[in-house]
């Protein structure tokens, strides 16, 4: 980074929260938006809203006092007038705009008391030399703190300009962009500085040739990287596992159900790779409620019953201790010990379920990231189980991975993920996993109900909830989501709580959320298990995983302001047993036309993909289904939903790059991926 003139230690680590570590990066820091300062607006045509540069000889400058201090400086330019109004400002600033002086000044017009005015606008003043305008469109970069606008601008440029010195190689072979994009050189330098005329919609969509080149780039960057990493894998050693002491079978044996077909499927695969010798690297893809966990744990069992140690890790405490408890239900009986290592166990229980996972004593061990936190060392670790993966990282993900590797061998990798992505992006997105996928439910469920329900109706909604009680079943109550904090949404659940348990005396109502110590927690969700609880209030910590078979009815408050999967998931917590099950969305009017159909697609849709198929074409600014459930979240300049059409072409052109010029591949990779290391070692 000190190849850039003035890049000081200070600065360079600020860049770095850019993604910035190399003079190369800073080309691919791109731009939020664009200002046009080409050309000057006439006074007499602004319009309120407008961005704009224009410019004006100054009237009258005066200080008032209207609430609060301020200066007020009209300029005139022949067409109209327009105020600049300024509440800070200087004794200087107020002499430099005496009257007469010309100024040229960029900023947002917006309608005052005195008629259209910009506050605080960037000026200067103009002298008797010609000033000229930008001959481009200006770039708005991202900012980071302690890195200015102008600064990161002026950097960029520089940048741009070895560029123009020594362009960076041409990595993708003629014929592998799909339709007329330019080349790499072409794309950085218009999405830099975008001429005068270019169609700032498109731009502002990221649908511009330009863009399109650098997206797919990019999504080729990643699928390589994950490829390549896939391949490296293969070439590694694991422990093949045959389970000598038959401990899988016993655990299926011992099971109230048999597996389903799809279930059955799927751990045939399972089965195979873990007889191989080299490491298992499979997502185990299935819609909420579809028995990915007994699959897991029949994994697990294979890796008891061969000598190694199998570890499952969970996104949340409430979802790891569930496992727990299942686990040590399912195989304590069959002699098989169970270990929980989670975040906030008291130090004594940690301290010796560390021991017994060091010293090999316990052969199951479920948790939270703790699992694979410094000072867990396990001494076999064969199998590694991440429930829910798309609450982790991919790089969490590829770290625990890392942490299994001991004495030459890798730990098998199972990854399991109720997030049901459309094939096309599953592949590019786990391109490094092989893929199972569990379609069917088990059977004797009937679809949940679902009704979409008025705020002021709130009263029947609790009526249905004594109701169902009465009857001997359980209920939910997901709390209102408030973005502010896990605080305040702590606040708001024991709000309701309260109000409810007041409203409901005959009921017993507990209470769970982010915030409360561990212990408590895991009494509540016991409780509540055991039916000693029947109305159990939550916020959304409950989304995943949680299973309560005798819980049929489930209340969302606030649902218009969640995304479909997550009212998928939490919906996925009823409808688990035989009996019929529903879900109340409780929202507040008015109902924006985006919420309104979304609303409308999970009242009448209960299939995972299918949701997940509209919710791609409904997306709006914000919604779930991308990146943040994939977990390739750091994309900078591609989207995976938006540009999802590039998808095909994007794995057709990696098998032919790995296949014909490999040693592009890991360039490629490396020009996008570089110093993060976010895919571990990739080659
Ligand atoms: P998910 O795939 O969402 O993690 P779970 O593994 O929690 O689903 O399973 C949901 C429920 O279905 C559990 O109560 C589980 O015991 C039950 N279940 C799983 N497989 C079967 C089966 N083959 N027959 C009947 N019930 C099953
Ligand atoms: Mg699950």
């Amino acid at each position: 980074m000190t190849a850039l003139r003035g890049v000081g230690a200070a600065l360079a680590e600020r860049l770095a929260r850019l993604g910035v570590y190399r003079v190369a990066d800073l080309l691919f820091v791109l731009p939020l938006r664009y200002e046009d300062r080409t050309r000057l607006s006439a006074l007499g045509s602004l319009a309120s809203g407008q961005r704009t540069a224009v410019e004006g000889e100054v009237q009258l400058t005066e200080v008032t006092y209207r609430g609060r201090r301020q200066l007020l400086c009209r300029i005139a330019d022949g067409s109209g007038m327009l105020t600049l109004r300024f509440f800070y400002f200087s004794q200087s600033q107020q002499t430099n705009l005496a009257r007469g002086t010309r100024l040229r000044c960029f900023g947002e017009v917006r309608r005052g008391p005195l008629g259209l005015e910009m506050v605080h606008p960037e000026y200067r003043r103009l002298g008797t030399l010609p000033a000229p305008l930008e001959e481009t469109l200006t770039p708005i970069y991202p900012l980071t703190e302690g890195v200015p606008q102008g600064r990161l601008r002026a950097l960029i440029a520089e940048a741009l300009r070895e560029l123009e010195r020594d362009p960076p190689e041409e990595l993708m072979p003629e014929g592998l962009v799909p339709g007329a994009l330019p080349s790499l050189s072409e794309a950085l330098r218009y999405l830099h500085h975008p001429p005068r005329d270019a169609q700032l919609e498109e731009l502002a969509a990221g649908r511009h040739p330009a863009q399109r080149r650098l997206a797919f780039e990019e999504l080729l960057a990643h699928h390589l990287a994950l490829k390549l990493r896939r391949r490296s894998l293969r070439t590694e050693a694991a422990w093949p596992l045959h389970d000598a002491a038959q401990l899988a079978p016993r655990f299926l044996a011992a099971l109230p159900f048999a597996l389903t077909a799809a279930q059955a499927g799927a751990r045939a695969d399972v089965e195979r790779d873990l007889a191989a010798a080299t490491p298992m690297a499979r997502l185990l893809q299935g819609d909420v409620g579809c028995g990915k966990t007994v699959v897991a744990a029949a994994a697990a069992a294979r890796a008891a019953g061969s000598g190694v140690q199998a570890a499952l890790m969970a996104p949340t405490e409430l979802l790891a201790e569930q496992h727990w408890r299942n686990f040590r239900a399912w195989f304590q009986p069959l002699g098989e010990p169970v270990a929980l290592l989670s975040g906030s166990q008291p130090a004594r229980t940690r301290d010796s379920a560390r021991r017994a996972i060091a010293t090999g004593e316990v052969r199951l061990a479920i948790g939270t990231q703790a699992l694979f936190q410094e000072g867990i060392e396990f001494a076999r670790l064969g199998l590694v189980i991440v429930d829910e993966q798309h609450r982790f990282g991919v790089q969490q993900r590829l770290r625990l991975q890392e942490k299994g590797q001991r004495g030459g061998r890798a730990p098998h990798q199972l990854i399991m993920t109720a997030t049901p992505i459309p094939r096309t992006l599953a592949m590019t997105a786990y391109a490094d996993l092989d893929i199972s996928v569990i379609d069917a439910l088990p059977p004797g469920r009937t679809p949940v109900q679902t009704v979409v329900v008025p705020e002021p109706r709130r009263a029947e909604v609790v009526q249905r909830v004594v109701q169902s009680c009465r009857d001997g079943r359980q209920a939910y109550w997901v709390c209102p989501l408030i973005d502010e904090s896990e605080e305040l949404r702590a606040q708001a659940a024991e709000e309701t709580a309260a109000r409810l348990k007041e409203a409901l005396p005959a009921l017993q109502v507990g209470l769970v959320h982010g915030r409360m110590p561990a212990r408590a927690k895991d009494a509540a969700m016991l409780a509540f298990q055991a039916g000693r609880i029947q109305l159990l209030v939550a916020t959304t910590v409950i989304e995943v995983g949680v299973d309560v078979p005798n819980a049929t009815l489930m209340v969302i408050e606030n649902a218009e302001r969640m995304g479909l999967a997550q009212l998928h998931q939490l919906r996925g917590r009823v409808g688990r047993g035989v009996g019929l099950s529903s879900c109340v969305l409780l929202y507040r009017a008015p109902l924006a036309p985006l919420a309104r159909e979304r609303l409308r697609v999970i009242r009448d849709c209960g299939d995972g993909f299918e949701i997940a198929r509209r919710d791609l074409a409904l997306r709006g600014p914000g919604e779930l289904l991308g990146t943040r459930q994939t977990g390739l979240a750091q994309l900078k300049v591609a989207d995976l939903v938006r540009d999802a059409d590039l998808l095909p072409a994007v794995q057709s052109s990696a098998e032919r790059l790995l296949a014909h010029e490999p040693h592009k591949a890991a360039a490629l990779s490396a020009r996008w991926i570089g110093g993060a290391e976010r895919y571990g070692r990739v080659g």
